[in-house]
């Protein structure tokens, strides 16, 4: 942008950059916190089976509400807890926090169903994340296979040797692992052999305005494809319109995730909502 704008575009440059880490800085000292401050707060977002409509999964949403930032977006305040590190002690509050809720809905008489939860890259790299999850399990007396582990593409590709065994080892022990924004990162799908895994999310990007979009149709379908020759479960994510819904139940997605359903909400809204699916449900199966 400076570049060939003379000086005084050159020091709006600079300055602009100095602003920038200035804030990240401050941030940075903010995350780390955080955690003790009690800042963080989970959101859930329901998952459904397309065909019944009924909730078959919740992915867990990090939020962070600070008292001079705000409430302040994953997506700014996650890659600045990368870079320092501080992500790893926030993923780790994340999956026994929602490992708890998941336990207290469950003896609220609530299903406990399977639990997504988003791990960054720098987790999934630690040498024991394996035996760092299998002892919140243990000291939680929490079921592995109501768990789900999500991950990108990028995270599997770098490393992959190690990454591999990891996942191999949470994965015996019942723990589903799931690749997350699936379509969007590598091109090389030859991992999909060689890694252990249960579920393949299909991105927003290719979600949205299918219906319109011929050029995406082929895309899905494609992943559907992959989804079926690997026998792995297919979510959908995004899904904001009713349009979408029924051009992805056509090409045989079966479980949907977004807006049009349901918005990430608090665990007190998510527990309301799963209670009005068992009165249904009960209402149903009265003679
Ligand atoms: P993600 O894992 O792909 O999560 C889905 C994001 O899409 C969420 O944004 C969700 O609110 C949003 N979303 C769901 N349905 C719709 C829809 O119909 N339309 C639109 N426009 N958006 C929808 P959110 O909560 O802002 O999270 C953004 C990203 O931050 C997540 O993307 C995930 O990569 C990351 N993230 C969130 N929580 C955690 C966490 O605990 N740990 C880590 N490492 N990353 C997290
Ligand atoms: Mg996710
Ligand atoms: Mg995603
Ligand atoms: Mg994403």
């Amino acid at each position: 942008h400076a570049k060939n704008h003379g000086k005084g575009h050159l020091a709006e440059f600079n300055a602009q950059l100095g602003a920038d880490s200035l804030r990240r800085m401050a941030m940075e000292r903010k995350l780390k916190e955080a955690v003790r401050r009690d800042e963080f707060f989970l959101n859930f977002q329901p998952q459904f089976d397309l065909a019944s409509r009924r909730i078959v999964g919740v992915e867990v949403l990090l939020r962070w509400q600070n008292e001079e930032l705000g409430l302040v977006p994953p997506g700014q305040f996650i890659p600045v807890a990368e870079q320092s590190r501080i992500i790893l002690d926030i993923g780790h509050w994340v999956l026994e926090q929602a490992m708890v809720q998941n336990l207290a809905w469950a003896r609220a008489g609530l299903p406990m169903l399977p639990m997504a939860v988003n791990l960054s890259a720098l987790q999934v790299h630690q040498h024991d994340l394996d035996e760092q999850i299998a002892s919140l399990l243990r000291q939680h007396a929490y079921p592995a296979d109501r768990l789900e582990l999500e991950l990108t593409e990028s995270v599997i590709m770098d490393n992959a040797i190690p990454v591999r065994r990891q996942l191999e080892q949470l994965r015996r022990s019942g723990v589903r692992i799931s690749i997350d924004d699936f379509g969007t990162g590598y091109s090389n799908l030859g991992y999909l052999s060689r890694f252990p895994l249960d579920v393949l999310k299909i991105d927003r990007s290719f979600v949205t305005d299918i219906h319109v979009r011929p050029q995406q149709q082929p895309i899905v379908q494609s992943i559907v494809q992959l989804a079926r020759a690997f026998g792995l479960q297919l979510v959908a994510e995004g899904v904001e319109r009713e349009a979408e819904l029924d051009f992805l139940a056509d090409l045989g997605v079966e479980r949907v995730q977004g807006f049009l359903l349901a918005r990430p909400m608090s665990a007190q809204q998510m527990a309301e909502l799963l209670a009005a699916q068992q009165d249904l449900a009960c209402q149903a199966g009265r003679p």
